[in-house]
């Protein structure tokens, strides 16, 4: 019926990638449906969420993809990658070799990638205290300078920053994409 059925504009494609345990799945519930689990329960079954966001007077349906417990490198497959016009590069603030591994994740997004690709690096659990921390800041935001993405720092748990990550990386592809 016309009621229950949502009219968009757009549909865009995007997905999470990073290390198993960045927060992911995570920051995907928040964003989607603002939930967090504590425990962690690697993702199966769903394998993307939807949500409508407004942009000037458009209404954009992003579908954001999550990978199915397939973090692995090279365990991914092209069909993931297929159409996406955004990715959030995920890691982990107090888990350094996430951060480590942030180039690999690069490459093989770039790889099957269109060179416009809207990427945005995010430092997830940025709620950990200071001894927790091994990632500070201001490398986190360098990196992102050298490759020329956008950078934020997000909680899922305690729903820092999450939907700026997330329409940060829309808005973008909107503007890039009409
Ligand atoms: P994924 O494997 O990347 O999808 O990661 P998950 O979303 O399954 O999260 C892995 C673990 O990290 C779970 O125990 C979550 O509760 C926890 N976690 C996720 N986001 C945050 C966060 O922002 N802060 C903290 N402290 N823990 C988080
Ligand atoms: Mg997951």
């Amino acid at each position: 019926g016309y009621d229950d059925e949502q009219e968009c504009d757009y549909l865009f494609k995007a997905v999470m990638i990073g290390d198993s345990a960045v927060g992911k799945s995570n920051l995907l519930s928040r964003f989607s449906r603002n939930e967090f689990r504590v425990d962690s329960k690697p993702t199966i079954g769903v394998e993307f969420a939807y949500r409508d966001v407004r942009v000037g007077d458009k209404v954009i349906k992003a579908q954001i993809w999550d990978t199915a417990g397939q973090e692995r490198f090279r365990a991914i497959t092209s069909s993931y990658y297929r159409g996406a016009l955004g990715a959030l590069v995920v890691y982990d603030i107090s888990r350094r070799a996430t951060f480590d591994n942030v180039d690999k994740w690069l490459d093989e997004l770039r790889g099957f990638s269109s060179p416009d690709m809207v990427i945005v690096l995010v430092g997830n659990k940025s709620d950990v205290g200071r001894q927790l921390r091994e990632v500070s800041e201001e490398e986190g935001r360098s990196l992102a300078e050298i490759q020329g993405l956008s950078f934020m720092e997000t909680s899922a748990r305690d729903n820092v920053n999450v939907d700026s990550a997330f329409l940060e990386m829309i808005a973008k592809i909107h503007l890039r994409n009409t």
